[in-house]
């Protein structure tokens, strides 16, 4: 009998590795490999861990320390670059390997007992058996800049980052298409990780993929597969059989051993960031591991980050170009703005957008209209005393539902009826203040009522496949108005779609977030782009319609001439003045506690430990919505114009706020996306 000794990574916010006994029960047993999974006892529970060391012998006395129960030996090893990936986030955002290297594990794998991922072991060696049948469908071909763009990407065999800058329409698709085509065909068994920012997109590309490559092994990894089929897309990419992989953000921490090629379509997306746990960045994740690997990235995007943006600008990243939209005579949509406060508005609608949706109805075109609120109104108020719904439990509003006759805090989930009277003067005429897209549902049936009307957010979709379904039902020509929210702006190919009116864009110009403006940009440019997508029917013109009081604000002129290169140079330029990022590098301490003030005590006492000549300290904050399910929040910003001091600051910092005695729970983001 022969011992030996586990170093083992858990998911625990210790910053440390476990050590573990293991017993060879036979001499010819096979040693434990790194990169194995193993469940071990761990507290008073068991858990999954991930094999980094093997070793003769233990800094602990061998006695002390307890058997790992079971290795996980069906499961090939992760390799030692996955691992190596594992490490650099772990350490990129200040956390214990454990914590990132096994919750991005699908549950299956992480469960006590394993008759899961031998039954899905089992699926994939059936899978590939299958015979392949179907020819390659025929590609169409290629224009001027997408030719050289595939080129350019094709002809790279090291590390490099490319930033696809195309209009939207431009054939940004058919780019990542043929260019994975080459790298298939080059390296037989290569992979390739496509990342979409939304569930919603993946539907629509990976039929796009899979017609494209019948005989390929293809699979997805989102949040939203069911836990077995989830393990068995992990597995089949893991053990190399699928070769293109379409996911989320998520699927960047997947393991994928023969990775060749990696797309990041529509990289300024916000959804790219994790917002909980460890906070993660895909795309920059995504970068680091085509940069670990030697091997092509690719990012997409009409309207860039303005990371990725400058980047290219200084040279970092490649800029290849599709100016033109890829279909022939379908023009980019012209772009009008209307005076929401000049012009008289009724329900929300000025004489013009009504005019125009008119017109669509007649010419049979669809007209989507985008606005980014849902519910039926914001507020519900009494103009007799000036009750307004503010949620009990939060800083904020409870939203007037009208359907299902509920007001809701989309912060806490709080829900109660709408109540018949006003609680403080007992008025019973409570009126509803501003409007949310089921209110112009509402009343686009009172002004259009014999058209077919969707509204397509949060509340209408919350059923399992019922997005998708939505979306077929606008793409099979049923809808004449679409109404809807940020799920309709991004990625949808609407054929027949002349009319995008945007509704109240306004609020975001004004935000305190500096972001703001860079997302409302990208945002409209994007919702822009469902319009006029196929060739143009004779006398028919797409457009967009934006209702503002402020058409004379330099976003709206750049957006009107579908420049994002100067209106991104501008935005630079001005982060460049107030040393904002990409100029500056940061860090947010958020804390959580019943009371505000201890959430700023601890702030304090963080802050006092926070000392680097490079990084600036800024005074704790409350959060602007500081309140939410009764729990106070407040935030400490830290800056500065080195990556590398910041990063040194928190390595010696967060030993520190892990040693402090407090309850008050607190998380670290290390380049937050909303500060
Ligand atoms: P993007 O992702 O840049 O918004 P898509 O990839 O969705 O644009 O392409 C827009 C439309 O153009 C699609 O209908 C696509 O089939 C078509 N398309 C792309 N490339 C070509 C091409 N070379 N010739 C003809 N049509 C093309
Ligand atoms: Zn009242
Ligand atoms: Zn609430």
């Amino acid at each position: 009998m022969q011992i030996c000794f586990l170093q083992i990574a858990i998911d625990a916010p210790l910053d440390t590795l476990f050590d573990y006994r293991w017993i060879l029960e036979r001499d010819d047993a096979p040693l434990p490999q790194t990169g194995q999974l193993v469940l071990v006892p761990f507290g008073r529970r068991e858990a999954i861990g991930l094999i980094v060391a093997v070793r003769e012998d233990s800094d602990m006395p061998a006695e002390k320390l307890r058997d790992a129960l079971e290795i996980r030996t069906q499961v090939p090893q992760l390799s030692e670059a996955w691992l190596d990936l594992s490490r650099f986030a772990a350490k990129y955002y200040q956390r214990s390997l454990g914590e990132v290297a096994i919750p991005c594990l699908p549950k299956k794998l992480r469960a006590p007992k394993s008759v899961s991922i031998d039954r899905a072991l089992k699926k994939l060696a059936k899978e590939a058996a299958l015979p392949a049948t179907q020819p390659q469908p025929d590609a169409p071909e290629l224009n001027g800049t997408q030719h050289a763009a595939v080129t350019a990407i094709t002809e790279a065999q090291h590390f490099t980052p490319f930033l696809l800058h195309g209009v939207t329409g431009s054939g940004k698709t058919e780019v990542y298409l043929q260019s994975s085509a080459q790298v298939l065909a080059r390296t037989p068994n290569a992979q390739i990780l496509i990342l979409v920012p939304e569930i919603n997109l993946t539907p629509q590309l990976e039929k796009s993929v899979c017609d494209r490559f019948p005989e390929t092994h293809i699979v997805t990894l989102h949040s939203g597969l069911a836990e077995a089929e989830r393990l068995r897309n992990w597995l089949s990419a893991h053990t190399g059989q699928a070769q293109i992989i379409l996911g989320t953000r998520l699927a960047i921490l997947a393991s994928l051993p023969h990775l060749q090629l990696i797309v990041v379509d529509e990289e300024h997306d916000p959804s790219y960031k994790q917002q909980e746990g460890l906070r993660y960045s895909a795309r920059d994740l995504a970068v680091w591991r085509a940069q670990q690997l030697d091997i092509p990235i690719v990012m997409g995007s009409a309207t860039p980050s303005l990371e990725s943006w400058s980047h290219a600008r200084n040279n970092r990243y490649k800029m290849l170009s599709l100016p033109e939209r890829a279909v022939q005579d379908a023009a980019l949509p012209t772009i009008r703005l209307v005076d929401a406060g000049r012009n008289q508005m009724v329900d929300g609608y000025t004489a013009a957008m009504l005019a125009a949706i008119q017109l669509r109805l007649e010419r049979n075109e669809q007209s989507l209209l985008f606005l980014n609120r849902r519910g039926y109104a914001p507020v519900l108020t009494c103009y007799a005393c000036g009750w307004v719904s503010h949620c009990p439990r939060c800083t904020a509003f409870m939203v007037l539902h009208q359907p299902d006759r509920r007001l809701r805090c989309h912060h806490c989930s709080l829900e109660i009826s709408i109540p018949h009277h006003c609680p403080t003067c007992g008025n019973v005429d409570l009126q509803p203040l501003g409007r949310g897209t089921q209110r112009i549902e509402e009343s686009l049936h009172t002004h259009f009522p014999d058209a077919n009307i969707l509204r397509i957010d949060a509340d209408s979709t919350r059923r399992k496949g019922s997005a998708q379904a939505a979306f077929q039902s606008v793409h099979e020509g049923e809808v004449d108005i679409l109404i809807g929210t940020q799920m309709v702006a991004k990625g949808h190919d609407f054929q027949n779609l002349t009319l995008v009116g945007v509704l109240n864009p306004d609020t975001a110009l004004f935000s305190h977030d500096y972001r703001a403006s860079e997302r409302l940009f990208a945002q409209l440019m994007q919702v822009a782009g469902r319009a006029g997508r196929a060739a143009q029917k004779d006398g028919s013109e797409s457009e967009v319609l934006i209702q503002t009081r402020y058409p004379q604000h330099p976003l709206y002129a750049a957006l009107q001439a579908h420049d994002y290169g100067v209106f991104a140079n501008a935005l630079l330029e001005e982060r460049q003045q107030a040393s904002l990022p990409p100029y500056s590098y940061q860090a947010l301490l958020r804390a959580e506690a019943r009371e505000l003030e201890d959430a700023i005590d601890f702030l304090e006492q963080a802050a006092k430990l926070a000392r680097h000549p490079q990084v600036t300290v800024n005074d704790p904050i409350p959060m602007t919505v500081t309140r939410v399910a009764n729990v106070n929040r407040a935030q400490l910003l830290l800056e500065s114009v080195s990556r590398a001091a910041l990063q040194a600051m928190l390595r010696q910092w967060m030993p520190q706020l892990r040693g402090m005695k407090t309850r008050v729970r607190w998380t670290l983001e290390v380049d937050p996306a909303d500060i």
